[in-house]
């Protein structure tokens, strides 16, 4: 059994040599924490965008798009806060020349910590059986207790030197709680220094009178700045809601972790624009249908759960991630949180113009509340693919790679394959390719044995092969294999276009 490690190692070699993600610059040694998506990569992105997509804007009647410019005037980064405060707080070894977020080191020592616990309570599980009773043990057993309480006290003081900016005290926490580089393994650190995530470059000849304006860090606030055009033009009413899918840009001190953590990213945010004093309702409905949709693509339940945030962002009264199991670990996929007024208040500060709702009925207008849900493309892209990896020993002694991925975002849906490169059997083939190649994305392939042809379509999770051969010329019938369960049937080529309709929509 491949470690967690080995296995998202794996994952990206996979990913390279089949054409879904490739490293960017790779002839000129890359560019670290970018990018750049092949001829299956693509697909794929493309079809769990169209999914997100469907579920948003085509089956919310009061749900609209908005395709946003990532260059925006430099002031709404001031009204958004990025400008002030978009940082992370990093600090450096001397020693390995590594640089870390202050907030992850600290993070990784207490998830340590809850490990302990977790193995703890496991422990006990088994001891018990079915009589255990986890919340009592947690609130009674003093080594579980006495590791919760370190737990708080390392976050409570945390988060309130980072909040007054004491990074004096957050470097002394780091020594005191004697975190080790994992590189050098030593606790030679410097300073800790708040750093700006935004990208800035020059609008205009840089000469004249250029203007600095900033690569966006998120798209979430090119929907606030169009609130009243997409309200007003769309007719909308409230609640509604603007869903964007667009590029962000974030210049992460940590970013080694694959399409986890990039520079260049892509984010799926819908922004539901609600009235004041039910804000936390429509938060605990978004939270429910988001974690519907997650699991609505047929990954266990399991693989994710909410953390609920104990400290909340200044503009939010309500926050939670859903994180998922990637081979790294539990980690954040998506944020929801309820942000009150603060971005259009902001807006309405920062550029003079009124950002209201006029409710007709009450002849009142006011700021509406919002609550978004701000979804990870790549993060997406990466959880559905590591969940659809698997390495499997066959019958025959030898061994597949196949991606289960489900057929919906399967980036090819069918492969048709001429068992032989003669007696017609190519020209029938392409026949079927010229029918099928309209309804969905398929794949001609005559070269290599049929077995090796098999393999690669596997790899690449394509769901179904259609087998042209020898008997189809008698009697008009094709293998159909299943790419899940290896197993072959026998249909009739006028009826491949109602079946794969059929298959493809389960
Ligand atoms: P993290 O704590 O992991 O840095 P965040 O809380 O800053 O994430 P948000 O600002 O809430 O993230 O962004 C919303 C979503 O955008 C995240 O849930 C994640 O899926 C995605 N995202 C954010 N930063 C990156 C990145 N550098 N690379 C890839 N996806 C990202």
């Amino acid at each position: 059994m491949a470690t967690n490690e080995d296995l998202f190692k794996k994952i990206i070699s996979h990913s390279k040599e089949y054409g879904f993600v490739f490293p960017s610059s790779e002839i000129y040694d890359g560019l670290s924490a970018v990018y750049d998506y092949g001829p299956f990569g693509v697909e794929l992105k493309n079809n769990i965008k169209t999914y997100w997509w469907k579920s948003m804007v085509q089956y919310h009647e009061n749900i609209v798009g908005l395709d946003s410019a990532i260059f925006m005037h430099p002031t709404i980064w001031k009204a958004s806060g990025h400008v002030d405060a978009f940082n992370d707080p990093m600090i450096d070894n001397k020693d390995s020349k590594k640089r870390y977020r202050a907030d992850v080191l600290v993070e990784d020592h207490t998830q340590k910590i809850e490990d302990k616990i977790r193995k703890e309570v496991d422990k006990a599980r088994q001891r018990f059986g079915e009589t255990f009773n986890e919340q009592m043990y947690r609130t009674t057993n003093p080594r579980v207790m006495e590791n919760l309480a370190k737990i708080e006290t390392i976050k409570t003081r945390f988060y309130s030197s980072l909040e007054k900016n004491d990074l004096a005290d957050v470097r002394a926490l780091i020594e005191e709680l004697a975190i080790v580089c994992p590189v050098s393994g030593t606790k030679n650190w410097t300073e800790v220094r708040q750093f700006n995530l935004m990208f800035s470059t020059q609008m205009g000849s840089v000469n004249e009178d250029a203007n600095e304006i900033f690569l966006r860090p998120e798209t979430a606030q090119g929907i606030f700045v169009n609130f009243l055009n997409v309200q007003k033009s769309a007719r909308m009413k409230i609640p509604f809601g603007i869903a964007q899918i667009g590029k962000a840009f974030r210049n992460e001190i940590v970013a080694r972790q694959f399409l986890f953590r990039m520079r260049e990213f892509e984010q799926m945010e819908m922004q539901y624009f609600v009235k004041p004093g039910e804000e936390l309702e429509w938060f605990a409905y978004w939270k429910k249908e988001r974690m519907r949709w997650h699991t609505s693509l047929g990954i266990p339940a399991e693989k994710y759960r909410f953390h609920d945030h104990d400290k909340l962002a200044h503009y939010a009264n309500a926050a939670t991630d859903i994180e998922f199991e990637f081979p790294i670990g539990f980690k954040e996929l998506e944020g929801i949180h309820s942000r009150t007024d603060f971005d259009l208040g902001a807006h309405q500060k920062f550029s003079g113009r009124k950002l209201q709702y006029f409710d007709q009925e009450k002849n009142e207008g006011y700021v509406p509340y919002v609550v978004e849900t701000s979804l990870g493309l790549d993060r997406t892209f990466l959880a559905v693919l590591s969940h659809a990896y698997r390495e499997e020993k066959l019958e025959d002694g030898t061994e597949r790679v196949v991606l289960s991925l489900p057929a919906i975002l399967a980036p090819v849906k069918v492969a048709i394959l001429p068992l032989m490169k003669k007696d017609g059997l190519p020209e029938k083939a392409r026949e079927i390719m010229d029918v099928l190649k309209y309804r969905f994305r398929c794949y001609y392939e005559e070269k290599d044995t049929i077995g090796r042809r098999y393999r690669r379509m596997d790899a690449i999770g394509t769901p179904y092969c259609i087998t042209i051969d020898h008997q189809t010329l008698q009697d008009n019938t094709v293998t159909l294999r299943d790419r899940d369960t290896m197993l072959q049937e026998r249909i009739p080529v006028n009826e491949i276009p109602v079946i794969m309709d059929t298959k493809l929509s389960l």
